[in-house]
């Protein structure tokens, strides 16, 4: 829990080991809670698909040597749902969930060639795989047929498929070519029988559904730790922490600054003013260094005019901009998602 006011976090951890003999154990996963809920009530086909999402933390023990920045980490969060459907569903869901896919990649600046997607399949030779040959081999077939009619330029993965059933992966690359699973769909064909999952059909009868799970994302941290690297730090303006930076000159132009931060806050704009008392120059280099998008510099000239000199990322010119032309563009590269500034 919070620390006490007035606590000290030695005082707070006694460091002594834990003498109950409790055994706890890390939440790997969150598909058994999902189930939990599913089974607490009875359902009908007409109430199916039920799309369930979660942002569920869960923890991996990941070998020290392993970890690695955000990307791999031992807690992490992932953005998880679970699609439980009948089977002349299924189809129509695992399109849906590719959509989304995809639109996560678009939305963040990332090209379908930057994302490499695996169709992942059992290796009829081990015997790890629950279910008989008939539902792998009408699963594995569905999920390709679906990822061919999505135009999913993907590779077959044997051997990559989970124990309860095949799957679609999307791999990022990071700086140093690795690749690291981000999205994943997964058509499981097994767990729903395994936990007497059912629902009545429309002939009345209990049937076990399907259950999809699908996380676009994947884990939050991962995703980030590759977008600050896609990036190299430069982010697209909607994803800027700060879109705006305003630097003052002196102390007589603060207020100044402020105000027109506020104009830009109400327009939903990032804006901070940097108002210590250091040299223009400093920064200058100091936003540029941090990657900010825009930048303007108010001194006495710039208060006795409504125009904005606005340095872009990565120009050393700055560009004049009437104030309301200017707070229009940016709102506009914005709600577009634009790359460009
Ligand atoms: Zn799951």
């Amino acid at each position: 829990g919070p620390i006490e006011a007035g606590q000290s976090l030695s005082e707070n951890q006694n460091k002594e080991k834990i003498k109950e003999p409790e055994t706890y154990l890390l939440k790997p996963m969150n598909c058994p809670f999902h189930v939990r809920i599913y089974k607490n009530n009875p359902h009908s086909y007409r109430a199916l698909p039920m799309r369930w999402a979660e942002c569920g933390t869960v923890y991996r023990f990941e070998k020290k040597g392993e970890l690695s920045g955000l990307i791999r980490v031992r807690g992490f969060t992932q953005d998880d749902a679970h699609i439980i459907c009948q089977a002349d569903k299924v189809e129509e869901e695992l399109k849906q969930v590719i959509d989304f896919i995809l639109f996560i990649y678009k939305s963040f600046g990332f090209k379908i060639e930057d994302v490499n997607v695996y169709l992942s399949v059992r290796d009829p030779k081990n015997n790890k795989y629950a279910g008989n040959d008939k539902g792998w081999e009408f699963t594995e077939n569905v999920l390709e047929k679906v990822a061919k009619e999505k135009n999913l330029n993907f590779q077959k993965e044997v051997g990559g498929a989970v124990f309860y059933g095949p799957k679609l992966d999307f791999k990022i690359k990071d700086a140093l070519g690795r690749e690291w699973q981000c999205s994943t769909l997964q058509f499981d064909f097994n767990l729903p029988e395994r936990f007497a999952m059912t629902f009545t059909n429309a002939q009345g009868q209990d049937e076990s559904p399907y259950m999809l799970h699908r996380a676009l994302f994947g884990s939050f941290e991962r995703f980030i730790g590759l977008l600050i690297e896609h990036y190299a730090g430069a982010f697209s303006l909607w994803l800027s922490p700060v879109q705006v930076v305003i630097i003052s000159v002196g102390e007589n132009h603060i207020e100044h600054c402020r105000k027109l931060a506020n104009e830009f806050k109400q327009n939903e704009i990032r804006a901070e003013v940097w108002d210590e008392n250091e040299t223009v120059g400093n920064k200058i280099r100091k936003a540029a260094k941090q990657k900010i998008p825009y930048m303007l510099v108010i001194g006495d000239k710039e208060m006795q005019s409504d125009k904005l000199q606005i340095r872009k990322r990565g120009e050393k010119e700055t560009t004049g901009f009437d104030k309301n032309e200017f707070i229009d563009k940016i709102k506009k590269l914005i709600a577009e998602k634009s790359n460009n500034l």
